[in-house]
């Protein structure tokens, strides 16, 4: 893991935290975070530094920001708080028709929690991550139950909801209620990083600490959730991952990254860990009509909620299953697909197994919801593999 330790080695902190941008000395050395150098290379913004940092970047924001977007039109507590969430790890373009479909479908918070689990999760099919899709219905639920229906306005009860963190919170509290707090979404801590030379994957405590610090210590008072919004969106449009346009950037003259000539090793990588690899085996079991038999997955764990095809661990078990659930096999099964999914966490290594049954009783759904399903809408929102297996089956 490579993360700077508070050890203090006083060349690099010279470096660091005293040769500024324009330096040519600066320009020419390639400055390489070790363990020996401070978390926070460069000094921290005193109050002219804030000052002239809310500056820079308002008035780049007056010309170049995103005014326009569905959510910051009618700003209130619940359309940004959607946005937010939708945003938390797709971009802008692949959100906005879900956005505008989700709020068309739950056009208050109210309309939300009235909804069966199903239906929210339908309107998430296709934006991944379904926990915040679930956290979202749950959120709305306890809004209704213990706030009135209305977003709580201070910081911490809004913490308090599932689902949402600080940043979230803070982003909520600035945008549609005008209130002075930071955030730290992912182009914001790109940005801070670069600026401020904070070392580290901002995944660790520590660093998101320091990263924290430094965005207290930058947000204006006044004209917050402008300073937020404009934040966003120069992580998103202009200090990019791996292309910035630091020519344009209204911040370039004081970022340490863009002085010390290492932008690329700002924000620190996440350390790569071997994952494990896990099995399983999907059954596409088709009846007499064709009809594909989808299993609901348990409220909690992988896929939590959505519909999905039955598993059992091992090709040999599939005779097993079958007499367990009263279906009787008319051909022998087939092997008709073999992927892996990949988790944050693990690997999950899929075989796709067909198997015409007949149902000689009712199928047995002790544990489970099932549904025979021939194509057309779904019964709700769909893990990932089953979306792919039928487009391979040919089933829409
Ligand atoms: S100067 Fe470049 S690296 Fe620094 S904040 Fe601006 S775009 Fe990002």
């Amino acid at each position: 893991m490579a993360t700077a330790t508070k050890n203090k080695d006083k060349q690099q902190r010279s470096t660091g935290a005293h040769q500024r941008a324009g330096s040519s000395q600066a320009q020419s050395q390639t400055h390489k975070p070790s363990n020996h150098t401070p978390l926070i290379a460069a000094p921290m913004p005193d109050a002219r530094a804030k000052k002239r940092f809310a500056k820079q970047v308002l008035t780049w924001f007056e010309e170049h920001g995103r005014k326009n977007l569905p959510w910051q039109i009618d700003a209130t507590p619940y359309r940004v708080w959607v946005s937010e969430i939708m945003l938390q790890q797709t971009q802008v373009n692949t959100v906005i028709p879900y956005y505008s479909a989700f709020m068309q479908r739950f056009a208050s918070i109210q309309q939300l929690a009235e909804a069966p689990q199903d239906d929210v999760l339908a309107h998430w099919s296709g934006l991944g991550y379904y926990a915040r899709a679930r956290n979202l219905h749950r959120c709305a639920i306890e809004v209704v139950q213990q706030h009135g229906g209305e977003m709580p306005s201070k910081l911490d009860e809004l913490i308090a909801l599932p689902g949402i963190g600080r940043s979230t919170a803070g982003a909520i509290a600035s945008l549609s209620m005008g209130k002075p707090e930071p955030i730290l979404d992912g182009n914001v801590k790109r940005v801070l990083a670069r600026v401020y030379g904070v070392e580290g994957w901002p995944g660790q405590k520590k660093v998101q600490d320091a990263l924290w610090q430094i965005s207290e210590a930058v947000t204006p008072d006044t004209n917050t959730g402008q300073f937020n919004q404009a934040m966003m969106d120069l992580g998103a449009t202009l200090c990019t991952r791996s292309k910035p346009d630091c020519a344009r950037c209204p911040l370039a003259k004081t970022c340490f990254a863009l002085a010390q000539n290492s932008i690329a090793l700002y924000p620190g990588k996440k350390p790569k860990k071997v994952i494990p690899v896990k099995q399983t085996v999907m059954l596409v079991i088709k009846d007499e009509q064709d009809k594909l038999l989808l299993h609901k997955r348990p409220a909690s764990g992988i896929w939590g909620g959505l519909w999905s095809l039955p598993e059992v661990s091992d090709v040999k078990d599939v005779p097993a299953w079958l007499h367990a659930q009263h279906y009787s096999a008319v051909a022998d099964a087939q092997q008709i697909d073999a992927f892996r999914h990949t988790f944050s966490h693990y690997h999950l290594d899929i075989v796709v197994i067909e198997q015409r049954v007949t149902s000689i009783a009712e199928a047995v759904a002790d544990q489970l919801p099932v549904y025979w399903y021939g194509g057309g809408t779904l019964p709700g929102g769909v893990a990932k593999p089953l979306t792919k297996i039928l487009a391979l089956l040919n089933i829409q």
